[in-house]
């Protein structure tokens, strides 16, 4: 699915993806400002359900071998061959540690438990809220699972800046890196 976005007034910005069908009747979703000062929301002409487009939420793992960071080089689109942390969507019913624990397995074959919160991070426009922890690793032999077309483990002075998937990535690895800074969050850089 694709999204575009459209500005109408710095206050109001909603996202413009490819629906225009009711999920609930099948008639024609339009457009509509519910309320004042909120983004315009795609409702049935027919039925008067409101399509509702929440953000999507992701969660990223931050796995230290021997003082090395575990990243994956990525086998998919979006930031096809760009390396990132194990991470991915969290399935609606699951918590957010599960979700962790799954994605890292799936893609990187590392059993891991959820250690420590870095940071969350969510950019304008962009319809994904990143939840990234620092992990344990508590087994498993890194290798490339699902997605992923390689595996690799960085020492801090190794990350590969230029070749990083996504905004979340370089930002959570800065924060790592370069350690917390006391009030200060990402969207403040
Ligand atoms: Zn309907």
């Amino acid at each position: 699915m694709e999204y575009r976005t459209k500005r109408e007034d710095p206050g109001r910005i909603h996202p413009e993806p490819e629906y225009r069908y009711c999920p609930k009747c099948g008639s024609s979703l339009v457009l509509r400002i519910l309320k004042e000062g909120e983004p315009a929301r795609f409702v049935c002409e027919r039925c008067s359900f409101v399509f509702y487009l929440d953000p999507k939420v992701a969660v990223g793992a931050i796995v230290w071998i021997d003082g090395k960071i575990l990243l994956g080089r990525r086998g998919i689109e979006p930031a096809y061959g760009k390396w990132v942390f194990p991470g991915g969507f969290v399935d609606r019913g699951e918590t957010v540690e599960e979700a962790v624990v799954r994605e890292t397995r799936e893609e990187v074959n590392v059993h891991v438990a959820v250690r420590r919160l870095l940071n969350v991070y969510s950019y304008p426009n962009r319809p994904v809220i990143i939840i990234v922890y620092e992990v344990e690793m508590l087994g498993g032999d890194p290798k490339a699972g699902d997605e992923t077309l390689e595996v690799g483990i960085f020492a801090p002075e190794e990350i590969p800046w230029e070749d990083l998937a996504f905004p979340s990535t370089r930002d959570a690895l800065r924060d790592l890196i370069e350690g917390p800074r006391s009030g200060s969050f990402p969207q403040e850089r």
